[in-house]
């Protein structure tokens, strides 16, 4: 059955010029691109959006890293899409990410990985209307 997943290019991707690319991989794998925008945050409202990572020893440098550039937030869809997503993207440290993954193609290291992408429906549901209003989901 279709489903929804909300997924992000990260800063370190988009300054690399990779967003394009990164986009490709995920039409290949069948996805399709319900909304997309390019967008800025803050920090506070990064620590929004990561806000079950509060307490986690990465959330300070998770959340200036995520503020620190332009991003592109988007929700796709496809049958069964946050665990292909999640598969597509690869494990969330790049040197343990499967060859073909995004993050194995394209991410750094564990803090800058490439691309966000939901782990569950009630976080999906959370991290699209975080950053889409319903009028915007076409
Ligand atoms: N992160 C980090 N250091 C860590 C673990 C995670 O900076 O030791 C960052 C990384 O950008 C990761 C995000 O925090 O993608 C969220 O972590 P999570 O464990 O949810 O990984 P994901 O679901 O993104 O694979």
């Amino acid at each position: 059955m279709s489903q929804r997943t909300f997924s992000i290019i990260k800063p370190d991707a988009v300054r690399k010029g990779y967003t394009g690319a990164i986009l490709a991989e995920i039409e290949k794998a069948g996805f399709k691109i319900v909304a997309i925008k390019k967008a800025s945050i803050s920090k506070a409202q990064a620590q929004g959006f990561y806000h079950v990572h509060a307490e986690r020893p990465f959330f300070g440098g998770l959340t200036d890293f995520m503020s620190s550039g332009p991003i592109f937030p988007m929700v796709l869809e496809k049958d069964n899409a946050i665990a292909d997503l999640r598969k597509l993207m690869g494990a969330t440290n790049p040197a343990n990410a499967e060859e073909g993954t995004i993050r194995k193609q394209f991410a750094a290291s564990i803090e800058e990985n490439a691309i966000h992408g939901s782990d569950a429906e009630d976080t999906a549901a959370f991290e699209i209307g975080y950053f889409f209003a319903g009028l915007e989901l076409i």
